[in-house]
């Protein structure tokens, strides 16, 4: 739309496309405001004409690619920056989501939280459902853990990252987490992604284990037929290599931001697998243009009750965030 395009003009746009069978998705941009028309508009090519003669209509941009509003064009190459429980996350800040893998301990989880916060972290992650790969580890407290986690969060004033693997659990996330996190196991669980994208909230989307840059983004897209706050993460793909858990896929950070509008961040605990790595990748990814980090941290690695060797400790954390922050200020960007 035209900027400055009353809401009446835009309530008209969104009923002339629902009139010609599609579905009108409004986006309300701090310049501009879009109307996305969805639906199958191969060889209508009269649409275009169309839409475009009515008022208030700057220009209409056809989306030939497989995904649509994850795609850099739906927003006009606009960044979208995002506010999270008072955390600014877009092309101008880097943000630090760090906790423990998984929550074990009330004392566990609040000496964590409070450490990771004063050494400068900008949310705070732990697991509460966890996807194991065998059914007999350690599956995570459930609702005890997200229990902790909101008294943490009333503790340290972060917001809570926790990863949902079934769609049964909303209610509880509702009311304890400010950030939902889908594991990248469950990419490409369109069903449960349509059912969180509904939610309304916040949502980090891990990319799948041998998902593509053009999966992910369509995975995105069921999430944002709901909700607008969608952050990516990239956090490792399937390679023949062993040396580490997963390959961190540097590239995948500038060819998303040359495809997608959504803020990226990287996680480098899951990649790696090691924390001898972490620091090094969290630097790349900094340096590369990632919009923040999602690590783990444990306050005693050894100890974890799951994904151990890759924990930073809580005592060298101040230092890792201190080192980032200068690769992210090289970047252009202040922490979170
Ligand atoms: C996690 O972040 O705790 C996790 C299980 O990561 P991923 O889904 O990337 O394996
Ligand atoms: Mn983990």
């Amino acid at each position: 739309m035209e900027p400055g395009a009353g809401s009446l003009l835009v309530a008209a746009v969104a009923e002339r496309i629902a009139g010609l069978g599609l579905v009108a998705q409004t986006t309300v941009g701090v310049h501009q405001t879009i109307v996305a028309a969805l639906g199958d508009t191969a060889g209508r090519d009269e649409l275009d004409a169309e839409l475009a003669e009515l008022p208030g209509v700057e220009r209409v941009v056809r989306i030939s690619r497989p995904y649509k509003l994850s795609s850099i064009e739906a927003t006009m190459h606009e960044p979208t920056t995002l506010h999270i429980g008072g955390r600014e996350i877009g092309p101008s800040t880097f943000c630090m989501i760090a906790g423990p893998c998984t929550v074990e301990s009330r004392e566990q989880t609040f000496a964590i939280a409070e450490s990771v916060a004063a050494a400068g972290a900008s949310m705070l992650r732990g697991g509460a459902f966890k996807p194991r790969t065998s059914p007999f580890a350690f599956q995570g407290l459930g609702r005890e853990a997200l229990e902790i986690l909101s008294e943490a969060r009333d503790m340290t004033g972060l917001p809570i990252v926790s990863e949902l693997l079934d769609i049964t659990q909303a209610d509880l996330f509702r009311d304890h987490v400010d950030v939902i996190q889908i594991g990248a196991r469950n990419m490409q669980n369109y069903t449960l992604l349509r059912e969180i994208g509904q939610m309304g909230m916040p949502v980090v989307l891990k990319r799948g284990l041998s998902a593509t840059i053009d999966e992910l983004l369509q995975a995105a897209d069921y999430l944002l037929r709901g909700t607008e706050q969608v952050i990516l993460c990239e956090r490792g793909i399937r390679t023949f290599e062993t040396a580490t858990r997963f390959t961190l896929d540097l590239s995948a950070i500038p060819a998303l931001r040359q495809r997608t509008h959504l803020p990226v961040i990287v996680d480098p605990s899951h990649a790696s697998g090691d924390r001898r790595l972490v620091g090094p990748l969290a630097a790349a990814a900094a340096a590369v243009g990632a919009d923040g980090l999602l690590v783990e941290v444990h306050d005693d690695p050894t100890q974890a009750h799951c994904d151990g060797p890759q924990q930073l400790a809580t005592a060298d954390f101040g230092g890792f965030v201190e080192r980032i922050a200068a690769h992210a200020g090289l970047a252009g960007r202040t922490l979170a």
